[in-house]
């Protein structure tokens, strides 16, 4: 019948419409403002019902884990920048990247760059970055750089909010801006967390289970050489008889 498909298409509207209003009265009104948070989050999830409308800068969606933006650098010193304690030295040092330069390798708008930093007396080169840059204009959020990684040290961020009047300095991100706790990644990406701290985890005990297997063979060795050497002897007397 002509028009029906039209009524149906205005009636699954109608639903949507009535139930942001019933879900409001369920869990606002009868709960209080309280309630307005937890309703908020639920809303953005499959049990969710009806339009509802974010005000942003005050309300902000929640990134699922998997989303990613611009890549920050991980480091194992796991103080808050927002911290009174945060020393931004040492969260250079307890930095993991080691500068191994495949992150730039493999980006395909190379938009990464690093210096290698080196030993201030000797001036040799170290295993970790002095400089590392991203620009941020070019970086096309595939997370490339993050997926072949060796280190677990760069990862994707969810921080979207990166809008900036100047080119320079707030688009071109520098190893402090970069550089992150190892907390903040947790945060933000709890499953990928639990799964490289779990790997890391097993690939040591592989390694201390190998390195024990070495020393007991290597003392078993140890024990049969002294019977070899005693009958050699023996042996050389047979052999002159
Ligand atoms: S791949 Fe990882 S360890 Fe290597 S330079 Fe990039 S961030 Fe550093
Ligand atoms: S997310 Fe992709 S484009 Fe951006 S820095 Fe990493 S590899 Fe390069």
């Amino acid at each position: 019948m002509y028009g029906l498909g039209v009524l149906k298409g205005l009636s699954v509207t109608l639903k949507h419409f009535i139930d942001t209003y019933v879900d409001d009265f369920k869990y606002v009104y009868f709960k209080g403002a309280d309630a307005r948070k937890e309703s908020f989050l639920r809303r953005q999830g499959p049990e969710g019902r009806g339009f509802f409308t974010v005000q942003y800068p005050e309300e902000k969606l929640t990134p699922p884990e998997n989303f990613r933006f611009i890549p920050f650098l991980v480091t194992d010193y796991d103080v808050s920048k927002e911290d009174a304690a945060y020393n931004p030295q040492e969260s250079l040092e307890l930095g993991r990247c080691t500068c191994c330069g495949i992150c730039a390798k493999v980006c395909p708008p190379q938009c990464i760059w690093m210096v290698r930093a080196t030993d201030p007396t000797s001036g040799k080169p170290l295993s970790k970055s002095a400089e590392f840059y991203i620009d941020i204009d070019i970086c096309m959020n595939c997370g490339y750089c993050a997926e072949f990684c060796p280190f677990d040290s760069i990862k994707m961020d969810h921080d979207y909010e990166l809008a900036d009047y100047e080119r320079p300095n707030g688009h071109i991100h520098d190893i402090k801006r970069l550089t992150k706790s190892v907390s903040y990644y947790n945060a933000i990406r709890p499953t990928w967390n639990a799964k490289e701290v779990a790997a890391r985890q097993a690939a040591e005990e592989e390694k201390r289970r190998k390195d024990e297997e070495k020393k007991r063979l290597a003392a078993e060795k140890a024990t049969k050489t002294p019977a070899a050497s005693v009958d050699k002897p023996k042996s050389a007397v047979l052999k002159k008889e």
